[in-house]
């Protein structure tokens, strides 16, 4: 990635422009090699100079920035012509500097150049505190220090083109986008004009206070292939809308790949070195040769190839030969292009349509600790730092590995050989098929290789190179089970948990999918860094340690639980996503929405006494309909064509995608009834084995089971019912009026006055199931079964298996809430559940008033089950962070002091005073809740049994008297009750954990603490990798954010740096649109918007990433908020008021 910043002044004529060129590689160690020149107007030099820049990157894997000063007092130029000088510069040196970042003012410029740093997302620290960057930065500051500070132009004319420049903050750059924009930016508009450099066009983004000046250039490129340069010299000052104007050219601009050629194989051979080179530098090394057929004529090669780089072979990039009898073509020229990762070969001559070639490239990438492609984990074992290469290639950075055809439709068969150091062992997809001592460059080494894979997608691979050792079992059909973890880990017996149910769950789907597993080994290893969950590479699936190992003396039942969805989760794509992918990531829902789905299954097989699938209530359904329920949700399955660069992948990782997509698959499985869905499946995955699908193919293959199936009727096809779930957003509510039988659905919306901008084919008309298969076709139907009087009551959405709320004529609800009161065990523990989630939601939609949703919290006292109690916990959690900073709180706590009292005796009694862990799964969940609300609202011992507990502990460390269910509870607590001695203790413990998730609860448990200066010093950690993980900074915030007094300290926190954050944390996905989401959530006031909106303004230049969707939920949530606080507060202050006595 090239970036270019240019500092300029504008007073004076500038003639000498100054370059200083930084480049970064990892964002934690800068380093500065060349910094300083000075040269002048149209030189040859500058390229040469730049290019030396450029190499260097190549080198180093790093991102480059250029920082141009402009020295005002000995210039000529007046600002236009520098723009034009430096575009032309960018122009004549580079393909790929796509922005360009234009600081105006120089009022304090120490400041300022800190800032652009900051801007250009160099370095976060102010520039005296870089005293490792040798003088560089310094005698940049003191250049700048120099000059004679401009005004800032207000209007800039170039040609006919006037930019009023806004008034800029002094430290916000104005960005300049010298690339064709992305073509989702809508509301852009062009105004084209010849001014002698070729096209430059003016871009304004509606809401702006940012101007694009976008400039479209010709290539040389094209030229040289002889095409005409179209436009170049046309001037025009018509607006032209964007659509037309900026469609990419040329094949390699376009984010996908041609449909020309389609991979067979690969030989890939890697080779990580596990100690730093010379200058620091963790490499690896490898080659690759991919064979691959052409199927359409062309005279291009083009292949992904991000940040690697790439060996010369006769001045090109690659070498390329004919298999059998074909003669491959001469290569006129190789380049690379760096915005869509591609490497392009341009041939003499075209390839011949069903000839196939030989690709071969030699290639050194960088082993980074970013989490992404073929990385570098690190960790300490008995004082020893360890180094791991580890990979995660979902879902672009295969080709950051080595040159591919990095789209999950190109599947091919992979041979895969590893160089690794000694004592060391090599992983990878297929099983191991041979290892052999060798030296290579003088370097004794082992060389492992491994069986051919199956075809399969790029991003399905894996490569690790650790000292780990393993366990492992083998199944009936010789299928080889391993557990791969630190050898500490191992020894501890951490991995028996994962081994004995890998087997059974494998096993489960066999029998469920009807068809065996397609690999001959699985391995599951636990890695001490890791974004993702787990990642579900084909043979070789990857784990954070705490998805993984379970310590049967320091593990919680919750660790346990989730240990066995995540394996099963993974292991349910190895057929579905692995054995038969998507075509594209634009229906990732589907192969995600589907193992968030059958998950459930598998474990429950695994664990049949855990009662597991009813938790699906709580962890998907409950959850996505919080986020379904807004106006700026989205459809579960988005076009194609709208899905296509890397980042818009990555924003398809959302709560929607797996959440309502396990929601509505549990739903068609429930009316298809279980053996039909299995039956489609089945059918599904044998017929597209090893091949890729859209997923109406799915949708075929379950109505063709109901075809097959006698008796079984459905009254439209599956096609038609899902549409209505998949391509339109949100999900109704269902109304019934117990005193007519009528019944109604309307899509429901959290904010009732909130406008809907997506259209929907369907208008919200949804099909919806009813109580017991009733089909809802239509808006509006009436049923005679639904008319009831007297005591009789209605519940409709029995086992809550469809995706939709329900709402009662006040009657019924009634009668629902006297039966709660005086029987509940009438009702199933979901659908107790559920009426509280359904009437608290409803009320927030004022379709219902608060209250009633209130009532339905009344017969708790009497609740002993886990899974009503945590939906009551859940709401009215919401209620906790709406007033904790108002008067309301004192009420609200008596109220639920009162409610969870005797929740709290119960367990106290079944414990025999807190002696023993109650026997029931998911009651070992609700003694939790029990004990957490009963100390945060002050019920008699809680307090008491706690703090004995941590006391304990802290006397003797190393026998910690609190059992591990309790333990984030209880530190929790503790911390929230301590002061600094608690707090240091914990700090102690953390650092010293070996177990992962004793780690995780004792940082979160740190984030409690009601001191406003631990709180902050806590911030501070979690930017500093040595205290806190890379991988667990965002989330760390997000606790800190949870707590009443840590919510404005992490909130100015995270604005103060946001460019800092948002370059060094913003990859992991969830983790980062959670940090946003997190700290929003008690979001009530007016100022808090303004706040928001004011952050959104102020960073639309540094970007949002995946948490842009976030942070537009957020703006509209805290909207809601606001709304929602004005109209309630009094009622629920009066409520709780005479509800608490
Ligand atoms: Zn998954």
């Amino acid at each position: 990635m090239i970036k270019a910043i240019l500092i300029f002044n504008n007073h004076g004529k500038p003639r000498l422009i100054r370059f200083y060129q930084y480049f970064a590689e990892d964002m934690q160690q800068q380093i500065i090699r060349e910094t300083f020149h000075l040269v002048s107007k149209r030189d040859d030099n500058v390229c040469n100079f730049l290019e030396g820049g450029r190499r260097l990157i190549y080198r180093h894997y790093a991102t480059l920035y250029f920082v141009f000063c402009v020295d005002s007092s000995e210039s000529e130029l007046g600002i236009l012509d520098l723009i034009q000088v430096f575009v032309e510069t960018l122009d004549k040196c580079f393909e790929n500097v796509c922005e360009l970042d234009l600081i105006f003012h120089m009022d304090k410029v120490h400041y300022i150049l800190q800032e652009v740093v900051m801007g250009g997302m160099v370095l976060e620290t102010n520039m005296n505190e870089i005293g490792g960057l040798s003088a560089a930065p310094a005698r940049a500051v003191s250049a700048v220090k120099n000059m004679n500070l401009p005004e800032i132009p207000r209007n800039i004319n170039i040609g006919d083109i006037n930019i009023k420049v806004p008034s800029l903050s002094p430290l916000r750059p104005l960005r300049v986008l010298l690339c064709p924009p992305e073509s989702d930016m809508g509301k852009v508009y062009y105004v084209s004009k010849n001014v002698g450099l070729g096209m430059l066009v003016l871009a304004t983004i509606a809401l702006a206070t940012i101007i694009a000046l976008s400039i479209a250039y010709d290539k040389e490129r094209a030229k040289n292939r002889g095409k005409p340069e179209n436009g170049a010299t046309d001037s025009t000052s018509t607006p032209t809308p964007l659509t037309t104007s900026s469609t990419p050219k040329e094949p390699w601009d376009h984010y996908r790949l041609p449909d020309s050629l389609v991979p067979v194989s690969y030989n890939v051979t890697l080779w990580p070195r596990l100690e730093p080179d010379a200058d620091g530098m963790y490499l690896f090394t490898g080659y690759s040769a991919v064979i691959f057929s052409c199927v359409k004529e062309t005279d291009l090669i083009i292949i992904h190839s991000n940040k690697l780089n790439l060996s010369n072979f006769e001045g090109h990039h690659a070498k390329l030969s004919g298999l059998g009898d074909a003669t491959a073509p001469n290569i006129q020229k190789t380049w690379l292009v760096v915005k869509t990762h591609f490497l392009v070969l341009q041939l003499r001559s075209a390839l011949a349509v069903g000839a196939s070639y030989v690709l071969y490239t030699e290639f050194q990438g960088e082993l980074a600790d970013d989490l992404e492609g073929f990385y570098r984990s690190e960790y300490t074992e008995d004082g020893v730092k360890k180094v791991v290469a580890t990979s995660q290639m979902q879902a672009t950075y295969a080709r950051k590995t080595f040159p591919c055809f990095d789209e999950p439709a190109m599947k091919a068969v992979f041979n895969v050989t590893i160089f690794h150091d000694r004592g060391t062992v090599a992983l990878s997809n297929g099983r191991e098929t041979g290892t052999a001592d060798s030296v290579i460059d003088g370097v004794p080494l082992r060389v492992t290789t491994f069986e051919p894979t199956e075809r399969m997608s790029t991003y399905l691979l894996a490569f690790i190179v650790s000292d780990f050792v393993k366990i492992q079992s083998t199944q009936n059909n010789n299928l080889m089970i391993r557990i791969w973890a630190r050898r500490k880990a191992i020894e501890e017996g951490q991995g028996d948990y994962a081994l004995n149910v890998t087997g059974p769950i494998l096993q489960f789907y066999e029998h469920y999918y009807n068809a065996t597993y397609p690999l001959s080994k699985s391995d599951q290893i636990a890695l001490p860094d890791f974004n993702a969950g787990a990642m579900e590479n084909w043979g070789l699936v990857t784990y954070r340690e705490t998805a993984l190992l379970y310590d049967p003396i320091m593990s919680s039942t919750g660790n346990k639980e989730r240990i066995t969805t995540v394996i099963a989760h993974e292991l349910a794509h190895m057929w579905f996503g692995n054995l038969v992918t998507l075509q594209w990531w634009n229906d990732l829902w589907l192969n995600e929405g589907f193992a968030s789905y059958v998950e459930y299954l598998g474990a429950d097989y695994a664990e049949p006494t855990w009662n597991i699938k009813d938790q699906i209530i709580l962890s998907d359904v409950h959850k996505v309909f919080a986020v379904d329920a807004l106006a700026s949700s989205h459809p579960l399955s988005r076009r194609e064509e709208e899905v296509n660069t890397p980042a818009q992948i990555s924003e398809m990782f959302n709560t929607i995608s797996y959440s309502k997509g396990a929601a509505v698959l549990r739903m068609l499985s429930e009316f298809l009834t279980e053996p039909v869905f299995a039956k489609g499946l089945s059918s599904y995955l044998n017929t597209f084995a090893f091949g890729n699908t859209v997923y109406t193919d799915l949708w075929d293959h379950l109505q063709q089971a109901v075809k097959n199936t006698p008796g079984m009727h459905i009254p439209h096809t599956v096609h038609n019912i899902m549409n209505r779930w998949t391509l339109q957003m949100g999900f109704p509510v269902v109304t019934i009026d117990t005193r007519t039988g009528s019944i109604t659905q309307k899509h429901f919306l959290l904010d009732p006055d909130s406008v809907v901008d997506r259209p929907s084919q369907f208008k919200y008309e949804s099909t919806g199931v009813e109580q017991q298969q009733h089909w809802l076709l239509q808006k509006t139907d009436a049923h005679i079964q639904m008319r009831v009087s007297g005591e009789d009551w209605v519940l409709a959405n029995t086992n809550v298996s469809g995706y939709f709320r329900v709402n009662y004529d006040l009657d019924n609800w009634d009668r629902l809430l006297s039966l709660l009161s005086t029987n509940h065990q009438a009702l199933s523990i979901i659908n107790r559940a559920q009426i509280i989630d359904d009437a608290f939601n409803l009320a927030r939609a004022k379709i219902i008033n608060t209250t009633l949703a209130l009532r339905t919290t009344k017969y708790l006292s009497k609740e002993r089950d886990y899974i009503p109690w945590e939906s009551a916990l859940r709401n009215l959690d919401y209620y906790i962070l709406m007033f904790d900073r108002t008067e309301v709180y004192g009420a609200l706590q008596s109220y639920l002091k009162k409610q969870i009292q005797p929740l709290f005796e119960y367990f106290k009694t079944v414990t025999a005073n807190w002696t023993k862990v109650p026997t029931g799964h998911t009651d070992q969940y609700n003694q939790i809740n029990a004990i957490g609300m009963a100390c945060s609202t002050g019920v008699d011992g809680c307090r008491e049994l706690i703090k004995s507990w941590y006391r304990q502990w802290m006397e003797s460390p190393h026998s910690n008297p609190i059992h591990p269910n309790l333990k984030s509870t209880v530190y929790c607590s503790a911390l929230a009750f301590g002061g600094v001695e608690e707090w240091d203790f914990a700090w102690r413990m953390f650092k010293n954990a070996t177990l992962a998730s004793e780690a995780l609860r004792l940082r979160s448990a740190m984030a409690c603490t009601k001191a406003p200066w631990l709180l902050n010093r806590y911030l501070e950690y979690t930017l500093d990798p040595t205290k806190i993980r890379k991988q667990d900074a965002t989330s760390t915030i997000q606790y800190i954010a949870r707590n009443v007094v840590g919510m404005p300290l992490a909130w100015n926190f995270v604005r103060a740096r946001w460019s800092y954050i948002f370059q060094h944390y913003g990859r992991g996905s969830f983790s980062f649109s959670n940090l946003v989401n997190g700290i929003t959530k008690r979001f009530s006031t007016e100022f808090e918007l303004q706040e928001l909106k004011k952050f959104k303004e102020d960073n639309l230049h540094v970007g949002f990433g995946s948490a842009t969707l976030a942070l537009e939920q957020a703006i509209e949530k805290t909207s809601a908020n606001i709304k929602w606080v004005t109209e309630n507060k009094a009622h629920v202050l009066k409520w709780f008021t005479e509800e608490s006595t």
